[in-house]
């Protein structure tokens, strides 16, 4: 296993939610926010919060949306020398409102602000050669001027013997269009892919989870880790093995952030030795404990937190 820090690219974004639930934003609403968000973002922050060496590659504006970003993940200890600053556009901003069944309304300002400006700067590069590992999520491959970065990335990563895991939150269109052949690629050369829900058979393209998952091992994944929200989340290893850890009972305040929480845990746990089962604990803990707090990236914890919680919460079944 390389050295060097975990890496992500990709949007850094204010969240500004709906103080209220209701449906969408058609009428003068009390807001709370801004908090710092962008899936990126929160991955990494929490790679950081657990001791690990952690960078993003990213864009932000020159405005206190970008400022309150960049404070945050230096305070956490996050390396943001790739996280360029432009003068022109204003950093990504997501608004989200929860509807009173649990789904959610978003206006999003992603591609037309600083976040669609990434691209690969000396900077950037300069993170690539010399990170450990690279972590890829589906949701940032939209951004133009992402794919360029991933490949180099992958690259260096991969010549130093460093390792790659990808969350394959994609929309559906993505994986049967154009973009399916480097989709299937990211999933081929993932040593640690995290699914969540469907995206499991979806990157498979099989519709069931036992073929699901011995089609992708041998596909050359290495191991898989499906996120169940509330049910938890299970291992499947290359050997066959399987691994089901309970989640936590918790109060679900604000599940934005839970699935980058959770992936950032489980693959630090894994980069320090951790074994795979008491990865999965830290991770689950990791995730409910995102949820009980308003904010996606307010409830993430270092590993005294999540020992205290994991002591203090009971666990479903
Ligand atoms: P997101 O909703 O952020 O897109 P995701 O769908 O990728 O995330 P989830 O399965 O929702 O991932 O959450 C990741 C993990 O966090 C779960 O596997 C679980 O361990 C924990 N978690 C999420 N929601 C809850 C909850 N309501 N109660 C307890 N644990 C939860
Ligand atoms: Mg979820």
């Amino acid at each position: 296993e390389a050295t060097g820090p975990t890496i992500v690219a990709g949007e850094i974004l204010v969240e500004i939610m709906a103080s209220e639930r209701g449906q969408g934003f058609l009428e003068p609403l009390a807001l709370t926010g801004p908090y710092p968000s962008g899936a990126p973002a929160i991955f990494i922050d929490q790679v950081a919060k657990l001791g690990g060496g952690a960078g993003i590659i990213a864009c932000v504006g020159r405005d206190d949306f970008g400022a309150i970003n960049l404070e945050r993940l230096r305070r956490d200890g996050v390396d943001v020398s790739a996280v360029s600053v432009s003068d022109r556009y204003p950093t990504g901003s997501a608004f989200v409102r929860y509807r009173p069944d649990g789904g959610r309304d978003f206006v999003y300002n992603i591609a037309e602000s600083a976040a669609g400006r990434i691209s690969l700067t000396e900077e950037a590069r300069r993170l690539a050669d010399g990170a450990g590992h690279l972590h890829v999520m589906g949701s940032a491959l939209s951004i133009a001027g992402l794919k360029e970065i991933v490949a180099y990335a992958a690259k260096a990563v991969r010549a130093r013997g460093g390792s790659t895991s990808f969350d394959p939150n994609v929309r559906k269109e993505l994986i049967d269009g154009a973009d399916g052949a480097h989709f299937s690629a990211l999933v081929d050369d993932a040593d640690l892919l995290l699914p969540s829900g469907d995206e499991l058979l979806a990157a498979a393209g099989v519709a069931d989870e036992r073929q699901a998952v011995a089609a992708l091992i041998a596909r050359g994944v290495g191991e898989i880790v499906l996120k169940r929200g509330a049910a938890g989340s299970t291992r499947f290893g290359a050997d066959g093995s399987r691994t089901d850890c309970a989640g936590f009972v918790v109060e679900e305040v604000d599940p934005t952030g839970a699935g980058d929480c959770f992936g950032a845990t489980y693959l630090t746990c894994r980069r320090n030795g951790i074994e795979p089962g008491k990865a999965l604990l830290y991770a689950n803990a990791a995730g409910a404990l995102n949820v009980t707090r308003l904010g996606p990236m307010e409830g993430l914890a270092g590993f005294d937190a999540l020992d205290r919680f994991i002591a203090g919460t009971d666990r479903a079944k």
